[in-house]
């Protein structure tokens, strides 16, 4: 199984990569790429959020314990006054770091239904809701975050599955095919749940019409592979975004 700084330097190359393809293509603004090449990170550290006690869950919560804090501070700056405000973001923080995380591992069981298919598309679809409706941000922004949390999620999934493959003997590990799934067989509740959730969100999200359309108008024709040119392009600027967040690319290892 890959590790976490694997998994790190894994999702920012890829995620840096899928930015400045997306940047130069003009799907999206080339100084919003290391914000979505960030999203894509924390897509790939997502699938892992459910092994007790692993580094990559305790930053998670706190990223998400900070987040909560922000929206609850966003939503109620207008209705309190700034040291109730204070309180009430504080406590937005607290719930989610303690007695949320406290919870959360008590009910989950590492590499079950969120490290799969199905729980990329849960954490896509909600990434899409809580940027729009809580961050504010416009449609088509709010769904593109959600496109590069899924494909840093699949990036992580794909990394296990890689892992799994033991190369010097030539045989699989027992691990092979737990990681990149389309939902936890041996546990139909829960995939149902996330199902019915993956729904719910779908339904509660905005239109993705503005992201058919971008994705319609992009100019793909500057990637064509068949083009060398366009890939030299492609290359600079992925090594460019990786310097400018102290990612060496050589230092992927196993
Ligand atoms: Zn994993």
């Amino acid at each position: 199984m890959a590790n976490f700084n694997t998994h790190v330097t894994v999702a920012s190359a890829a995620s840096g990569l899928a930015a400045s393809t997306a940047a130069y293509v003009g799907l999206i603004e080339a100084m919003d790429a290391a914000w979505y090449m960030f999203i894509g990170v924390i897509g790939g550290m997502l699938p892992d959020i459910d092994a007790d006690n692993s580094t990559p869950v305790k930053r998670l919560f706190t990223f998400l314990a900070g987040l909560c804090g922000v929206s609850v501070w966003t939503i109620f700056a207008p209705f309190l006054e700034s040291q109730r405000l204070l309180l009430a973001a504080a406590v937005g923080f607290l719930l989610v770091r303690y007695p949320l995380f406290f919870l959360f591992q008590q009910t989950t069981v590492h590499r079950g239904v969120f490290h799969s298919l199905l729980g990329a598309l849960f954490f896509g679809l909600l990434a899409v809701c809580v940027n729009h409706y809580f961050l504010h941000w416009t449609v088509l922004q709010s769904w593109l975050s959600g496109i590069f949390l899924v494909f840093g999620f699949i990036v992580h999934l794909c990394l296990d599955e890689v892992f799994s493959v033991d190369l010097a003997n030539g045989r699989m590990k027992k691990s092979f095919g737990t990681a990149l799934k389309l939902f936890s067989y041996n546990d139909a509740t829960a995939s149902s749940l996330l199902l019915v959730a993956a729904i719910a969100l779908y339904i509660a999200a905005p239109p993705a019409s503005q992201l058919i359309r971008a994705w319609e108008m992009a100019q793909w024709a500057k990637v064509d592979i068949t083009n060398g040119q366009s890939f030299d392009v492609l290359e600079r600027s992925g090594l460019d975004l990786l310097s400018e967040f102290n990612v060496n690319p050589g230092s992927y290892r196993r």
